[in-house]
């Protein structure tokens, strides 16, 4: 590493396993020095996280669902608690029931609507607002995405709804945060084989479809996404906010099916 995020301490919400986009991040941050705080949904993903967090060597842990907003109290009220302060924070949370990711969005119950807006939409908003009392010294604040929230893709449905919303509430919190030196941004990240992803139908013919089409012939890995999160989240982006930005091989400026692409 160069130490570009030495002295930065951060928030990386999300983490599941090593296959998690938030574990992509969380290493590139590691890398450059940044000392680092991890949330986790409940005891299930403890076992899983614990490893990874040592060997990260980080500080901070904490369970916290999101749906729950005492929990989100008690993560930044321990972070202001033993850091006093906060430079960044990443949010790598969806959620949808799984058997609303195929079939028609037209069939989405309420429901689910409304839960998967306030895991993968409203959560944002919540925990940005914790953290902009934190970041006296301006920060940076980062959400996932997927080219579904522009574009209709298939067996995205609500997920493809909600993420429309986290990118315009991207722009407002940009707005909002901006006179505190706080950044927001969004990655919208290539499809990436994940626990989140194997929810969605057909996930598979996806990955490959983007092998195929997109400009770089090829899918993005968490590593990349993790480094994209650096320039983001360190100084060296700090004239960027309220961008969405992709990350995945260029596929979202294609039209059209690549004339070398093999029939599937
Ligand atoms: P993942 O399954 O590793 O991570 C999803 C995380 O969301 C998990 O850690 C889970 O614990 C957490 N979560 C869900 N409900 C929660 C709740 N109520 N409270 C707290 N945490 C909760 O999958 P991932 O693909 O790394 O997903 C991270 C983000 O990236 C998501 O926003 C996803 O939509 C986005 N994304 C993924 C892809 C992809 O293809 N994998 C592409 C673009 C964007």
């Amino acid at each position: 590493g160069h130490g570009l995020m030495k002295g930065k301490r951060g928030l990386i919400m999300g983490l599941a396993n090593d296959k998690s986009i938030a574990w992509g991040i969380a290493k590139a941050l590691a890398a450059e020095g940044a000392e680092l705080a991890l949330t986790y949904q409940g005891d299930a993903f403890r076992k899983r996280v614990v490893p990874l967090a040592d060997e990260l060597g980080v500080t901070q842990m904490a369970d916290c669902d999101v749906t729950d907003p005492a929990s989100i109290d008690a993560v930044f009220n321990q972070l202001e608690e033993a850091w006093g302060g906060l430079d960044f924070y990443v949010h790598a949370i969806g959620f949808s029931d799984k058997s609303e990711l195929r079939g028609r969005y037209v069939d989405t119950s309420p429901e689910n609507f409304r839960m998967s807006m306030d895991i993968s939409v409203y959560s944002f908003t919540a925990c940005c607002q914790r953290a902009e009392k934190l970041m006296k010294n301006g920060g940076s604040c980062l959400t996932l995405t997927y080219l579904g929230a522009e574009r209709v893709m298939p067996h995205y449905n609500v997920m493809g709804v909600a993420k429309a919303a986290l990118e315009a509430s991207v722009r407002y919190l940009a707005e909002d945060l901006g006179k505190d030196g706080v950044r927001v941004n969004a990655i919208s990240a290539g499809p990436i084989k994940t626990l989140a992803a194997s929810g969605i139908g057909d996930f598979r013919y996806i990955l490959k479809w983007n092998e195929y089409n997109s400009p770089l012939r090829r899918t993005v890995t968490i590593d990349e996404v993790g480094q994209s999160a650096l320039y983001l989240l360190s100084d060296m982006g700090r004239a960027v906010t309220g961008e969405v930005h992709h990350v995945d091989s260029g596929y979202h400026a294609v039209g059209m099916k690549a004339v070398d692409a093999p029939d599937m």
